[in-house]
C-alpha cells in the first residue's frame, strides 16, 4: 500500500516512522525548504542551536513516548522553568500562593482566591479565568497577556486552551510536572532527520497525483485543502527578533512572560535550553500577530465561530476515501510535541481502517481521538 504523507513536522515524521515500521510503502513530500516544522532547530552566525519559530521543550509522562524519541535522539535534562515580569519585577510562573505573599494587594488577591467557587465557570476563557484566579490577578496581568496573545477579547474565545494549563498551586512549581524532560542535544531538526533516515521525501514542494497513492496524509490545513469554500479558519502566528549577547535576569529560567509588554509576549533563551557552554548568547523576542501568507499558521484560536467551522471541514474530509487530516493544522488542535506523538500512534488504528469505515465513523472515531 502506498502512502503519502504531506508535511514533515513531527506528526508526520512520526507516521512516517510507524508506518514504514509496518512495511507500507511510505513517501513525505513538505512545502517548505525545511523538515520538522515548527519543531526546528538551527544555528545561528554566532554559532548558538536556536529555533526560528520559538523555543520547544519535550516532555511527557509516557513511557511509550519516551521510548520512541529516544530511538532517534540523546535528550538534555533541561527542565523548563519560567519567569513573569509584573510591573517591573520578575516572579516565578506559574504565579503560586508562595508567589503571590511577596506581591503587592497579596491579602485582596488570596481572598479572591480564596473565595473562588468550587466548580470553575466554563462560559468563556474570561469567566474561567475570573473562576480560577480573581479578578485583581486577572487584570493584573491574565487579561493583557491573552489579548495580545489571540488578537481577540478573552471573553470570545472559548476554554479548550486554557483549561487545564493553568491552575494556582501552593507552592512554585514547574512548568511541566513531566518526569521526562528536555529538548534533542543537537536540535529538532537532526532528531527528526534520524526519525525519517530511511524514507524518501522531497521538501519545497505539495504537489502530488492522488491517484498513485492509496493515503494521503495531510498535515496542512483543511480550509485550504477545500479551498476556503466553508470560510477561513484563524489562526495566531509570531514574529520573532533578536539580540545577541543581551543580559538575562535569571539562569533559572529559559524563558520570561511579558505580559505587559507593549509588543512582545515572551523571551526566550536558547542557552538555557540547550544548555550551551559559550560565553555569546541568543535571545528570541516573540511578538504575537496575525496569520497571513507571509508568517506561519502557529495556534488555533479558539473561538466558537472557529471550532464550528472547522467541525464543518473535518465532515467534509470523513467523506475523502484517500486524504486523512492528522497534526495540529488538520485537526485544528494545538498539540503539545508528546501529545502530537501519542496521537499520531492512537490514529494508527483509524488510519489502517479508513478506507472500511463509512464518513460517519470516521467522523466520529476523529472526535473520540481528539477528546483526550
Ligand atoms: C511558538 C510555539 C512554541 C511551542 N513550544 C512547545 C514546547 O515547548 N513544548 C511542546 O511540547 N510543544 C510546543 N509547541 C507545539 C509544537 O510545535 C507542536 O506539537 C508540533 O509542531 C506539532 O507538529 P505537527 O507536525 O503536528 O505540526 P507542524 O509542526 O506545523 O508541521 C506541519 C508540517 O506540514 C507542512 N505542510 C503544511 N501544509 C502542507 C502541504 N499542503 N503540503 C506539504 N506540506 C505541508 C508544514 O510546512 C509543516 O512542516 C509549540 C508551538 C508553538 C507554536
Amino acid at each position: 500500500m502506498r502512502v503519502l504523507i504531506l508535511g514533515a513536522g513531527l506528526t508526520g515524521c512520526t507516521l512516517a516512522r510507524l508506518m514504514k515500521n509496518k512495511n507500507y510503502v511510505v513517501s513525505i513530500k513538505e512545502k517548505q525548504n525545511h523538515i520538522g516544522g515548527l519543531c526546528y532547530t538551527k544555528t545561528s552566525p554566532n554559532g548558538i542551536l536556536y529555533e526560528p519559530y520559538g523555543g520547544h521543550t519535550f516532555h511527557t509522562k509516557d513511557t511509550r513516548i519516551k521510548n520512541f524519541v529516544l530511538q532517534f535522539s540523546d535528550f538534555n535534562n533541561y527542565i523548563h522553568r519560567k519567569g513573569i515580569y509584573i510591573n517591573g519585577i520578575l516572579r516565578h510562573f506559574p504565579l503560586s500562593k508562595e508567589t503571590i505573599h511577596k506581591m503587592e494587594k497579596s491579602e485582596q488577591i488570596l481572598q479572591e482566591i480564596e473565595e473562588r467557587p468550587e466548580i470553575p465557570d466554563l462560559t468563556n476563557f474570561e469567566t474561567y479565568a475570573i473562576s480560577q484566579f480573581g479578578n485583581t490577578l486577572y487584570k493584573l496581568f491574565i487579561y493583557n497577556y491573552s489579548k495580545k496573545m489571540w488578537g481577540v477579547e478573552p471573553r470570545e474565545l472559548t476554554t479548550k486552551y486554557i483549561r487545564n494549563r493553568i491552575e494556582m498551586k501552593d507552592s512554585n512549581t514547574q512548568i511541566f510536572d513531566d518526569d521526562f524532560q528536555g529538548l534533542p542535544v543537537k536540535g529538532y531538526t537532526e532528531f527528526l532527520r534520524n526519525m525519517i533516515h530511511d524514507i524518501p521525501i522531497e521538501l519545497n514542494t505539495s504537489k502530488y497525483d492522488e491517484s498513485f497513492y492509496n493515503l494521503i496524509l495531510f498535515s496542512g490545513r483543511l480550509d485550504a485543502l477545500f479551498k476556503f469554500k466553508f470560510g477561513i479558519l484563524q489562526f495566531r502566528s509570531l514574529r520573532f527578533d533578536y539580540r545577541e549577547n543581551e543580559n538575562w535576569e535569571n539562569k533559572n529560567y529559559g524563558s520570561i512572560n511579558l505580559p505587559q509588554h507593549t509588543k512582545y509576549i515572551r523571551k526566550i533563551n536558547f542557552n538555557i535550553m540547550y544548555q550551551q557552554k559559550t560565553d555569546r548568547s541568543l535571545i528570541q523576542y516573540q511578538e504575537p500577530i496575525t496569520f497571513d501568507d507571509r508568517n506561519l499558521p502557529m495556534y488555533p484560536i479558539y473561538t466558537k465561530q472557529n471550532i464550528e467551522l472547522f467541525d464543518r471541514y473535518l465532515i467534509e474530509v470523513c467523506k475523502s476515501d484517500k486524504i486523512i487530516p492528522i497534526g495540529r493544522l488538520g485537526l485544528y488542535k494545538y498539540l503539545e510535541m508528546g501529545q502530537a506523538i501519542s496521537l499520531a500512534m492512537n490514529m494508527l488504528p483509524l488510519i489502517e481502517n479508513w478506507k472500511k469505515l463509512s464518513p460517519k465513523v470516521r467522523y466520529f472515531e476523529l472526535k473520540k481521538l481528539l477528546k483526550n
